[in-house]
């Protein structure tokens, strides 16, 4: 006989970890006890030798399913006499050395065939869950995760719940959420001004009759409203982009099952591993040929947007119609404001969208947007919104910090992050927060974190954009008033973010941010960089040669403005001699106004941004002079990208002035004039546009590398989302022995922003 004390730390809060040692224990003949600690989950266990050899083992090798060990300290104690049983005991304080809040986990398998069985107790409810599955970040309102700190502290279990969370032999033992028909939340059915038609069962199967009718639905689902309809419904689509005063921008797709998404996209073997997976993303797949009701959904666009049913919910409703197959499950916000998460909220503002509303009566504490992910070409995974079933899961840092950082971000896809010791938790995805709705939903998140982890941050890191939200929350003296407060330069918060991602020491690197903007140390909008950096700080090597943005933030939206400015950088007043057709739809005194915003640059700031040479070129295409969403004009100008490797860059100039090396765009924007006065397709255009992008990079990185004998490359920045440009850049460089680094996990895009604060303010303050 002997006994040892086990102290397990990593995730193992809110995934069944105690009931699964309980149940391990008693496989094993082994008496003794589990609980939580402040250090971890510490367990003693008494048997004989070769059962305590057993029970580690499984411990180790067969953990819950969303459970990740991180470090296992054992110890032998001494032996304990007349112990009879295995305990689970009350928690003594709260896990402090690593808190995780658990993210939300898709309803597991057991629990889909329990509501799709008659004879289950739990047939057709849809708030079943258990251990392994569930929300839990979208209804915590504090740790330990136990239920009354969450939002089902409201509901009390029933005799049959209870029995279950208390037998051990039982999947829902010590599951926090249990709950059923009879004692659990419910759902019901109201028209668009809140009036109640049905409720139970049925209002889900007159919901699901009315989505097949064409109608479109707000349903209240684990992180928020979804706004739903038919996806071949062209009508009901076209009745929803006005409502929603969203002209193309791309919904987002929840299909019956696989078989639906193989039927319409291209499905790799990993990209179904994540459909499947419990984090239940949406998934970028590639359109198998552009049936009309694509176009409906993604205008222009080679992806759909699709993900599987995560909640109870889902499942049902396509059960209860055969006919359903795939459903728009888009935000259920009103233009840039945060998803909908409480009644009553939703009924003031979706009413004017939706025709009917699926409530129910579980508070959402946190809202959580789906998450949207993609495989690229090359295998690697590219996260574009990490959210509900990720976030806010941790991340270890390859360094200790000795002070607690709160990252406040950027200023649209915003996301903040705090970090203790060595571990950083990313916020959920916030979005956009100018909108004083939005801004207060950013506060209030940001405040929710810090009580729920107990972090009161030493150090509060900001953009150095003065006119970013998060920089005047930051820079508030009341906000955190006895932090340090760090102001951080945009493009060197993202390469750091890269660096952390990929876990590398504080070394220097080349680092390339390329995004639309970003306000740089000269106070001018940058976005094309290439950086010597560590996270100590930074060194501006070379960028694009920047640009008038006529109208500042209205040339962003009206793209033929950045066209103007590129073309007279290149021609002078002679570009309209070119006859050029994109500027058949510009208004005459508009296009004299704007050309002499540039010249003189009234109101017109300098931008080197890739992005908005992205812009600029798809006008001068002739693919569209305005945008209705962020990135349509790169993701354009990359959707009709034709491959023909016969095909040359264009070629550029590189001209060093005082040390920096300025990318001459000029030659390039001549090129493309020229090829477009000889009718060469815009596709052609795109694919040797694009390769100009990958060789000019891969000029420049040997031109730094030589000086610098830097090896190391780290690439981030919202351009990056461009498949084709993460994918043959890194290929390129990696075929000439550089190290490419690049994101995955977590978004190049400004959601990293606030992972490359945290690092460089907290790696300041050593
Ligand atoms: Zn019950
Ligand atoms: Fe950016």
């Amino acid at each position: 006989m002997r006994r040892i004390e086990l102290l397990i730390n990593g995730i193992v809060q809110g995934v069944g970890f105690r009931p699964f040692v309980y149940r391990l224990a008693q496989q094993n003949n082994i008496t003794g006890f589990v609980k939580n600690t402040m250090d971890g989950v510490l367990i003693q266990a008494q048997g004989r030798e070769s059962d305590i050899e057993n029970f580690i083992y499984l411990i180790k090798n067969s953990p819950p399913p969303k459970a990740k060990i991180k470090e296992i300290f054992v110890k032998p104690v001494t032996l304990v006499k007349k112990e009879h049983k295995f305990a689970i005991l009350k928690s003594d304080g709260y896990y402090r050395h690593r808190l995780e809040i658990p993210p939300d986990i898709a309803t597991c398998k057991n629990c889909v065939r329990e509501i799709h069985d008659p004879k289950n107790h739990r047939y057709l409810y849809p708030f079943t869950n258990c251990v392994d599955c569930g929300p839990r970040f979208t209804i915590i309102r504090n740790l330990p995760y136990d239920r009354e700190n969450t939002s089902m502290n409201k509901f009390k279990m029933c005799p049959v719940c209870e029995k279950e969370y208390n037998s051990p032999s039982n999947r829902r033992f010590h599951a926090q959420t249990n709950c059923c028909g009879i004692c659990g939340p419910k759902y019901f059915l109201a028209d668009s001004k809140g009036n109640e038609i049905a409720s139970g069962t049925l209002a889900i199967k007159r919901a699901a009759r009315l989505l097949v009718e064409g109608k479109i639905i707000a349903l209240k689902g684990i992180g928020g409203f979804h706004i739903a309809c038919n996806a071949f419904s062209t009508e009901s689509i076209k009745r929803l982009r006005v409502r929603k005063n969203r002209e193309e921008k791309p919904f987002a797709l929840m299909s019956k099952d696989t078989k639906i998404i193989e039927k319409y996209c291209i499905v790799s073997p990993v990209e179904k591993e994540y459909l499947l997976s419990s984090s239940a993303p949406i998934v970028l797949l590639q359109k198998k040929k552009r049936a009309k009701w694509c176009e409906e959904i993604a205008p222009h666009n080679n992806y759909l947007g699709i993900m599987l049913p995560y909640a109870p919910l889902h499942y049902l409703i396509f059960a209860f119609e055969p006919d359903l197959e795939l459903l728009v499950m888009t935000s259920g916000n009103y233009s840039e404001q945060p998803i909908c998460t409480e009644n009553q909220q939703a009924l003031k503002l979706l009413s004017k969208i939706v025709d009917f509303f699926l409530f129910h009566d579980r508070e959402i504490v946190s809202g959580c947007d789906d998450s949207v992910m993609r495989v690229l070409p090359d295998g690697k995974i590219q996260m574009i919104r990490r959210s509900r079933g990720f976030a806010p899961e941790s991340i270890t840092l390859p360094f200790k910090f000795k002070k607690s950082v709160l990252g406040c971000g950027g200023n649209m896809k915003n996301t903040f992050s705090f970090v203790s010791n060595d571990t950083l938790y990313m916020s959920h995805h916030v979005g956009d927060i100018d909108s004083p709705e939005a801004f207060e939903n950013y506060t209030s998140s940001i405040m929710r974190y810090a009580k729920i982890l107990r972090i009161s941050p030493e150090i509060v890191a900001y953009d150095a954009h003065p006119e970013y939200m998060s920089t005047v929350l930051a820079t508030t003296p009341d906000f955190f008033y006895k932090a340090k407060k760090i102001k951080v330069y945009h493009h060197h918060a993202h390469i750091c973010s890269c660096m952390v991602e990929n876990r590398l020491e504080n070394r220097k690197v080349i680092g390339i941010a390329f995004d639309g903007t970003g306000y740089g140390q000269d106070g001018t909008l940058w976005g094309s960089e290439f950086l010597v950096c560590d996270y100590s700080g930074f060194e501006r090597i070379a960028h694009l040669r920047p640009i008038r943005l006529a109208g500042s933030q209205q040339a962003i939206k009206e793209i033929w403005r950045i066209a103007i400015a590129y073309l007279i950088d290149t021609f002078g007043d002679e570009y309209r001699e070119y006859g050029f057709k994109f500027l058949k739809q510009v208004n005459k005194e508009q296009l004299s106004l704007v050309e002499k915003m540039i010249k003189v640059g009234m109101n017109s700031p300098y931008s080197s941004g890739m992005g908005r040479f992205f812009d600029a070129v798809c006008c001068i295409c002739g693919i569209r002079n305005k945008i209705n969403y962020e990135g349509q004009a790169a993701a354009e100008l990359e959707a009709i990208l034709y491959q023909d490797n016969s095909e040359n860059p264009y070629e550029f100039e590189l001209v060093k002035v005082e040390g920096m090396f300025i990318i001459d765009h000029r030659k390039v924007v001549r090129s493309i004039v020229k090829d477009i006065m000889n009718k060469v397709p815009s596709s052609k255009i795109s694919y040797k546009f694009h390769l100009t992008i990958v060789r000019m990079v891969f000029d420049l990185c040997r031109i730094i590398s030589k000086e610098t004998d830097i090896r190391d490359i780290v690439l981030s920045g919202g351009s990056f989302q461009n498949a084709f440009l993460s994918v043959r850049i890194r290929q390129i460089l990696e075929e000439n022995g550089f190290n490419v680094y690049s994101h995955s996990l977590i978004p190049p895009n400004d959601a990293c922003i606030s992972v490359g604060q945290c690092a460089i303010a907290g790696f300041k303050s050593f």
